[in-house]
Formats: C-alpha cells, structure tokens, sequence
C-alpha cells in the first residue's frame, strides 16, 4: 500500500506553523487541531522545519522560559520527508529506524500531506482485516 492511500482517506489539509511563532502559540495550535507535530514553512511556502511535542518537553525541562520563544530555536531543520509513491513500510521503517513519529509528505518543494505513525498503523490493520474478511468467507463458501 501506498502513502497516497491514507493521504486520500484523510485528506492533504497540512496544520503548519511559522518560524517566529512562539512555543505558547504553537501548542495551542496542536491543542485546537489535536495534533503533536506542526510542520514549519517560511514566507516562502518552504518547508524549513518541524516541531513536535516531543521537542516541547525535552526543551521544558531545560528552560522554562521556552513558551515565549520562538517555535525556530526549538524545530529540527533536518527534516526528513516522503512522498505519496512511497510505500507505507518503508515510511513506518525510516520513522522506527530513526525514532520520530511523523512523515511530511512533499511534491517537488510542496507540502502535500502529512502522515503519523498511526495513521500506518491503522492502514494496514485495515489492510488485514480485509483480508482476514476476504478469507473468511472463501472457507465458509468452500465448506
Ligand atoms: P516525534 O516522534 O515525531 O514527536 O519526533 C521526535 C523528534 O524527531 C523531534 O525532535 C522532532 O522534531 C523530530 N522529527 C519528527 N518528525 C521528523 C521528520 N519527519 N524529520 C526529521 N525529524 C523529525
């Protein structure tokens, strides 16, 4: 299965932030939207980084005047991305293997979607249970 398959169950709506928001900002942003990453993109439309809960917390627990600041001191630049031909086994072993639990899916330079590691999950849980299903009823009609 394919990324573009969740993509078009859950739709390419991307929740994104600003480099110069502040972290109090950015939270309240994941509360309203119940999320816990925010891809960060320029004036530009340029994806320049990502922020998640995770990065919230360790840097909490290090400087507790980290609300007021800016979402840019906290985000990791390094963004590693997908993109819709991917398939969802590679996307779940890049984000096991490099322990982060959230894909921005591009087009060209263009942020196109975004994928958790549940959402995978579900996929192919989805995925099974159709063809658990689809098992079923061949041996109920072979019997
Ligand atoms: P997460 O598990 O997604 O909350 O993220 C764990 C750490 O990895 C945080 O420091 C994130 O900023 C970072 N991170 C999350 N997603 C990505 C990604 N796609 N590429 C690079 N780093 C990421």
């Amino acid at each position: 299965m394919k990324i573009s398959r969740i993509l078009a169950t859950k739709g390419r709506r991307v929740i994104t932030t600003r480099p110069t928001i502040t972290i109090r900002e950015a939270i309240a942003a994941m509360l309203e939207h119940n999320i816990g990453a925010l891809p960060v993109i320029d004036e530009n439309e340029q994806l320049v980084g990502i922020i998640t809960e995770r990065d919230i917390i360790r840097n909490l627990a290090k400087d507790e005047k980290l609300f007021s600041q800016a979402v840019q001191q906290f985000m990791t630049r390094k963004v590693i991305t997908g993109v819709a031909q991917d398939d969802l086994e590679s996307a779940a072993n890049t984000m096991t293997e490099r322990r982060f639990r959230h894909l921005p899916i591009m087009d060209g330079s263009v942020l196109v979607g975004i994928v958790s590691i549940g959402d995978i999950v579900k996929a192919q849980r989805d995925e099974y249970r159709g063809a658990v299903d689809t098992l079923q009823t061949q041996i109920i009609e072979e019997q």
